[in-house]
């Protein structure tokens, strides 16, 4: 590409505050009807001036004004000076194993959401690429894991769906001394309430179908980086292989993340009223929520982040496990997560049945573990909600 683009990441990408950032980074108005939006530049091409004369703007697969403008936005939440987005989460982590893992070894944290153990384990496996999976809240079992070959540690803190908080600086630290490179699956906790790159990681990754969109009305996923050649060799693979989200989904992200810091301060707060109310209930045996003291890893989970989300697994008997989830009615039976509205469901027959048995249960996904992604409605509302689907008579 000739012509710089003009919405080249960091151009537009506004000063302030992170609630600042979230309404004005990555935006500015259109230039020629002065649009306070962005708008979905709904195009596969753009006319060239004469040959090899462009105004930065050639083929969809390369470049669109709305996905950079949604692009530009997050990078600057997460405070880095790139972001390249995905069709989906799984194509985001795809593309990154692609671009600095062929041929060689990635550790990943073993508690991840599904489809990524998936991927890694069914299908980089079948490309050359080595995985092994380790508890990663264990620092020397991590280190102990680096080969040679080891490209790159994937993490994801909290862990889905079993609240695992891994040290990002300590695991920064190991990795940087072997030249391995830190990615971070940051999905449950959003910008607004950790940043993996300020914790010294090399890549924050999310699911941009959850928090970031955040209405449950879109799949993507985003990579977020400061290095600017690894900026460029994603962009290449990428460029090279299509898993682009189209200017609709990218212009519903961008919807999605001007609200982000209010959205995120109710889920915050309902997140933890939730945990409050199950770990008070008799039919609740254990609640996993970062935010409460009773959480192994509350004091690190407090250091490397500012709010805890409305992400929550609680292990009840398998019989009040699937009684309550069938009864609630405004907490909905769905897999996805970090939409507005209150969703619940069974990992170990619905995100996770992808796992091996044997390893779902030794990692603590029982079957009666169940799994809430909290919403924004009144949070008396849903505890109310779930004491009745909780009532035995
Ligand atoms: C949903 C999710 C993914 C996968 O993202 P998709 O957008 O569904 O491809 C990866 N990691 C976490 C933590 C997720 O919640």
């Amino acid at each position: 590409m000739s012509d710089p683009s003009p919405r080249e990441p960091g151009s537009n990408s506004g000063a302030g505050r992170f609630d600042t950032l979230c309404v004005h980074a990555g935006q500015s108005p259109e230039p020629v009807t002065g649009a306070i939006t962005t708008p979905i530049f709904q195009t596969s091409t753009y006319v060239q001036d004469g040959i090899g004369r462009h105004r930065g703007y050639e083929y969809a697969r390369l470049q669109n004004p709305t996905r950079e403008a949604s692009e530009a936005n997050i990078a600057a939440l997460e405070g880095g000076r790139h972001g390249i987005a995905f069709s989906s989460g799984l194509a985001a982590i795809e593309c990154l194993a692609k671009a600095v893992a062929g041929g060689g070894h990635i550790i990943s944290e073993e508690n991840t959401y599904g489809g990524t153990t998936r991927m890694f384990t069914q299908v980089l496996a079948r490309l050359g690429i080595d995985v092994t999976l380790v508890d990663t809240r264990d620092l020397a079992a991590v280190e102990s894991a680096i080969r040679p070959q080891t490209r790159l540690i994937h993490l994801e803190t909290p862990s889905n769906p079993l609240m695992r908080i891994a040290d990002i600086e300590a695991i920064a630290g190991v990795a940087r001394a072997r030249g391995v490179l830190l990615c971070v699956d940051s999905t449950f906790a959003s910008p607004s309430n950790q940043r993996p790159l300020a914790l010294g990681a090399d890549v924050a990754m999310h699911s941009t179908t959850k928090y970031l969109s955040g209405h449950s009305d879109v799949l993507g996923g985003i990579l977020i980086v400061n290095d600017d050649s690894l900026a460029e060799e994603l962009h290449f693979v990428r460029k090279s292989t299509g898993p682009l989200p189209g200017p609709m989904d990218s212009w519903l992200t961008l919807r999605g993340t001007r609200t982000l810091h209010l959205r995120m301060e109710r889920h915050n707060r309902n997140g933890m009223l939730i945990a409050e109310f199950l770990q008070s209930h008799p039919a609740v045996r254990a609640v996993h929520y970062p935010g409460l003291p009773a959480h192994p890893r509350h004091d690190l989970a407090r250091l490397q982040m500012t709010g805890f989300s409305g992400m929550l697994s609680a292990e009840l008997s398998q019989a009040d496990a699937r009684r309550m989830v069938e009864r609630t009615r405004l907490f909905r039976l769905a897999e996805s997560l970090g939409g507005v509205e209150s969703m619940i469901s069974i990992p170990s027959v619905m995100t996770h049945a992808s796992v091996p048995e044997e390893a779902r249960l030794r990692m603590g996904i029982t079957n009666g573990l169940v799994r809430f992604s909290v919403g924004i409605e009144d949070g008396r509302d849903l505890v109310e909600d779930l004491e009745q689907a909780l009532r035995t008579s």
